[in-house]
């Protein structure tokens, strides 16, 4: 068997990447199954770390293995919850050690006190490294049919929750919502879209791409894509799922939304600008028409059994469409080189 390779930064300073060859093999502490990694997946979160914006490396050591959307086989598993050969995933997010409330009944995506650690991002090493270890509670096994696919699983998990999120607050009342607005065309927006498709709704993706892949990919979902200002578009959602992150177009989809709309954010903001802004309206609009703005992140285990779900259902051609790019890990840092026609770039680790 070849030596553990690792893609690792020092978190908080910049361009710090590297591919440490010949890492020690994943300690037992790290978990009871042993998984030989297949790919990574990359995602905006990923490239905050390397930048040294965000992240933080286990306790005692100043560099962390980054990747946090997974896809292996499994090795062993000396506890039999898992076969060798599997295909499995690590949850990114563990509870926080007090717990709080909500991590102590398993819902760590909601983690009151900020304590919680991630694979990757926070304090736990992650797993864009040749094998890796997990517990089982932390581990979701995925159909076999989606190997090529399946390292979609945790961005499709974070819009599992967002979805789960939605009807919850939707069913405060009567609730037939009709169309949904997704905002961002980029992985998440799409396996947003993908989950509107699936419950039945009419769909439409706003981005401001005129060419490239996004039409196309909305197009094959059955959804309508759209490339002009929020205020343009000629109907009024009933959910909003903001994915952008952009401050106009997460506030003007605050005052577009339907009458009992739901709007979730699930674009992060890199916050620093400031625009001028009718507080006193948005009020008006949100309280004389029963509307809710939400904030959502992450996914606890019963969003990623759906996550899993969901990617089983949906069509395969369409789904490794999202992958524009599979980068050998031996070529990693063209892999974190952002290029304008990625959606989905992946990180390979099979020989
Ligand atoms: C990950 C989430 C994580 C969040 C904040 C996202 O990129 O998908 O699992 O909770 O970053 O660290």
């Amino acid at each position: 068997m070849r030596g553990v390779r690792a893609v690792t930064v020092k978190p908080g300073v910049a361009d710090s990447l590297r591919l440490v060859e010949d890492q020690p093999e994943p300690p037992a502490e790290e978990g009871a199954i042993l998984v030989e990694a297949l790919a990574v997946g990359i995602c905006g979160t990923d490239h905050e770390i390397i930048a040294g914006k965000y992240g933080e490396a286990p306790p005692g050591a100043d560099r962390l293995i980054i990747g946090h959307e997974s896809l292996g086989r499994v090795v062993e598993d000396p506890t039999g919850t898992l076969q060798p050969g599997d295909l499995v995933a690590g949850i990114v997010r563990h509870p926080d050690p007090v717990p709080c409330p909500n991590c102590a009944v398993g819902e760590w995506d909601m983690c009151r006190n900020g304590q919680y650690t991630e694979h990757g991002i926070k304090a736990l090493p992650g797993f864009a490294r040749d094998r890796w270890r997990i517990e089982p509670q932390f581990a979701v096994r995925l159909d076999p049919a989606l190997a090529q696919v399946g390292v979609l699983l945790e961005p499709t998990s974070v819009v599992a929750k967002a979805w789960d999120h939605i009807e919850r607050i939707g069913h405060r009342a009567e609730w037939q919502p009709q169309t949904v607005l997704v905002t961002g065309a980029g992985p998440i927006g799409l396996l947003a879209a993908l989950l509107g498709t699936q419950r039945g709704l009419t769909v439409h993706v706003l981005d401001r791409a005129t060419d490239g892949p996004k039409p196309e990919l909305v197009a094959g979902l059955g959804a309508t894509y759209h490339a002009v200002p929020v205020n343009d578009l000629p109907f009024e959602p009933d959910v909003v799922i903001e994915c952008t992150g952009a401050p106009t177009v997460v506030l003007d989809v605050m005052c577009k939304a339907a009458p009992t709309g739901i709007v979730c954010l699930a674009g992060v903001s890199s916050g620093g600008r400031s625009i001028d802004f009718d507080a006193g309206a948005l009020n008006r609009a949100l309280v004389l028409e029963n509307n809710v703005v939400f904030g959502s992140v992450n996914a606890n285990r019963r969003h990623w059994t759906m996550a899993a779900q969901a990617l089983a259902r949906a069509d395969q051609v369409w789904l490794e469409s999202l992958i524009t790019r599979r980068v050998p890990v031996n070529r990693y840092a063209d892999a974190y080189t952002p290029d304008p026609d990625d959606i989905k770039v992946v990180l390979e680790f099979a020989s």
